[in-house]
């Protein structure tokens, strides 16, 4: 196994928005793990109508929605309360496993139906990974960024460069 392997996410796609989450019901998923800054909105921005649809959309297919953010609780509980649809754990502190345990448990679903879904290498993609979760990256959001996020995106720069050229010709 590389240096970066664990890293690696099992999927990048360029939206949460993007994702087809009809075939993933019909593949066996039924809960869905998000973080939220980035993934499904930017940084500390309310939830849109675009997120809001998601969820219904989620729920009306029949999957379980959990929001698993490293954000303060008043954040983390009013999105979850604008999207109706999904329950939530705030300071979940990814990469640690015990957060995506939790949002399982929550969920009443297990690694082999559950699906994560984050914008960042060494705390989203990282903790799914360790937690035997299949995991979904996506292209984080918001192009304007806090200087400690802009240096780990430089290192998740790295990371990727290999991931996408060990990828590439795959298809
Ligand atoms: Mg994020």
């Amino acid at each position: 196994m590389g240096l970066f392997e664990k890293f690696y996410p099992d999927e990048y796609i360029r939206s949460t928005y993007d994702i087809d989450f009809e075939a993933l019901y019909k593949d066996g998923y039924r809960g869905v793990i998000f973080d939220v800054d980035n993934t499904l909105v930017p940084h500390d921005a309310p939830a849109d109508d675009r997120a809001k649809a998601l969820f219904k959309k989620l729920h009306d297919l029949g999957f379980n929605a959990l929001l698993l953010s490293n954000n303060k609780e008043p954040r983390v509980k009013k999105f979850a309360e604008d999207v109706k649809y999904a329950s939530y754990i705030y300071k979940a502190n990814k990469p640690a496993r015990s957060g995506y345990y939790a949002a399982m448990d929550k969920m009443g679903t297990d690694k082999e139906t559950t699906l994560f879904v984050g914008d960042q290498l060494f705390t989203d993609v990282w903790g799914a990974h360790r937690s035997g979760i299949r995991n979904i990256l996506v292209h984080p959001i918001n192009p304007k960024e806090e200087i400690q996020i802009v240096l780990k995106r430089r290192l998740e720069a790295i990371v990727l460069k290999r991931y996408f050229k060990r990828n590439s010709g795959q298809k």
